[in-house]
């Protein structure tokens, strides 16, 4: 499917998500959201690739992207949920025992839970880099996005992307 480009604000609001669709009447995309006052973008903040708006010929409701579909940016709107389902699908592809696959939501579950210890939170991360020592290595964004500082700093991630 070939999709639209949109606007966005940085809360998640879209603005217009059919931006380059022709014999449609735009109003130019604002600054500033209405809603919450965040920044407008069109672009993914990573790679300048347009957002991602509706599918050509598809119909509404339209939801905004949760990562860039150029570069697997995690946009600012992104919920907490998304990251951590995208975190278990992308270590998933690594292990193949369908009981280590379960594990692996749980302990995910456990590293994204703000309201766990970051001694629990640490032991799960722990056990994930374990389980998928090789996409562990990819996930680093996903994973900081979800830990707390004091859990990143256990775990060894790099600074900030
Ligand atoms: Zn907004
Ligand atoms: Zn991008």
């Amino acid at each position: 499917m070939e999709y639209y480009s949109a606007a966005i604000c940085l809360g998640g609001h879209y603005i217009d998500a059919l931006l380059n669709a022709p014999h449609i009447p735009h109003s130019p995309v604002p600054d500033y959201c209405a809603k919450c006052g965040n920044k407008v973008i069109t672009n993914c903040p990573t790679c300048g690739t347009r957002l991602r708006g509706a599918g050509k010929g598809s119909w509404p409701p339209y939801v905004p992207s949760n990562f860039c579909d150029s570069c697997g940016t995690i946009m600012p709107w992104a919920s907490r949920e998304a990251i951590a389902a995208k975190l278990v699908r992308d270590l998933s592809e690594e292990v193949i025992d369908p009981a280590e696959r379960l594990r692996i939501k749980e302990e995910v579950a456990a590293l994204a839970d703000p309201k766990e210890s970051d001694d629990k939170r640490t032991r799960a991360g722990e056990w994930l880099k374990k389980a998928a020592p090789a996409a562990w290595k990819n996930v680093s964004p996903l994973v900081y996005s979800l830990a707390s500082a004091a859990v990143r700093a256990h775990l060894g991630l790099p600074p900030a992307p």
